[in-house]
């Protein structure tokens, strides 16, 4: 199934180019008082909700996706885990291009290791990008986002996958420079989280996904995730041996090459099969 969260925090049931407004399906959270849980309680609830969503579809209001505000599909992450240069083709051109590398030695990511960046660099598509640093260069980068479902620690490469609930499509905009990646990249909407959640059964293996992403209409990126040099597997796997991974935990899988610059008033348009596309426009401060 895919779920969106829209408008003032509905939860929608997408339908080709509609939503069912199944909020009601919320009720059945639990109510919470402090300390409030590390985890996000929507995906944490996932497989209690599921014949609840579907029972509320039946009556539900049909929306068109066009005239809705599109937020983050998960409202409560704990932690975005990013995977930086996963890519042989990103790890290419970053290599040869000053502007991506300032200097730096392009380390590979089985040395050098995953990044988090902050939460609150996370936002809904519709909410669009907002530039920092303007004067400097703020590039895209699409990438596969896995969202976990269940606390995960230590956990093999073979079941890895078990732990995830679904992904989404992910936006890790970067402002280029020598600081350090989690500085660069969590800047207030530098997280583009959606246009919302595909669920796992529907969205079977990871690994052979068309990622493409336009700005303007202009094509600049275009790989497939068969072409992870860290399988989404071995990224959760990996990670588990270093925190323990909480529902709702968001997994940026890393970008491919041609990657760019964008500036005020473009508009980006990044899609990945079996997800669908979000279109984010860019904004100035
Ligand atoms: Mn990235």
């Amino acid at each position: 199934m895919k779920l969106c969260r829209f408008n003032d925090n509905r939860l929608g049931l997408v339908e080709g180019d509609h939503l069912l407004d199944v909020t009601s399906a919320l009720d059945a959270l639990p109510a919470y008082r402090y300390p409030l849980p590390t985890n996000d309680p929507l995906i944490a609830n996932l497989d209690m909700l599921r014949p609840r969503i579907l029972e509320a579809a039946k009556t539900a209001k049909k929306v068109p996706l066009a005239g809705v505000t599109l937020l983050s599909p998960v409202a409560n992450a704990g932690k975005i885990v990013a995977a930086p240069v996963n890519y042989q083709a990103h790890y290419d051109e970053a290599e040869v291009d000053p502007g991506i590398r300032f200097g730096k030695d392009i380390v590979k990511i089985q040395t050098i290791g995953l990044f988090l960046k902050a939460t609150s660099s996370i936002q809904g598509a519709s909410h669009g990008v907002v530039l920092n640093h303007a004067d400097r260069r703020n590039d895209h980068e699409i990438e596969l986002v896995a969202i976990i479902g269940k606390s995960a620690r230590n956990v093999s490469v073979e079941s890895a996958l078990d732990y995830v609930a679904g992904y989404c499509i992910g936006l890790d905009m970067t402002v280029r420079g020598v600081e350090e990646r989690s500085m660069r990249k969590s800047i207030d909407t530098y997280s583009v989280m959606g246009p919302w959640m595909v669920t796992a059964d529907e969205m079977g293996d990871p690994h052979d996904l068309d990622l493409v992403l336009t700005v303007n209409g202009e094509p600049r990126q275009k790989n497939n995730t068969g072409n992870l040099l860290v399988k989404v597997r071995e990224l959760i796997s990996w990670a588990s041996t270093y925190y323990t991974l909480q529902p709702g935990d968001l997994f940026m899988t890393g970008t491919p090459d041609g990657v760019g610059p964008v500036v005020p008033g473009d508009v980006i348009d990044a899609r990945i099969d079996r997800i669908g596309s979000m279109q984010v426009k860019v904004r100035a401060a």
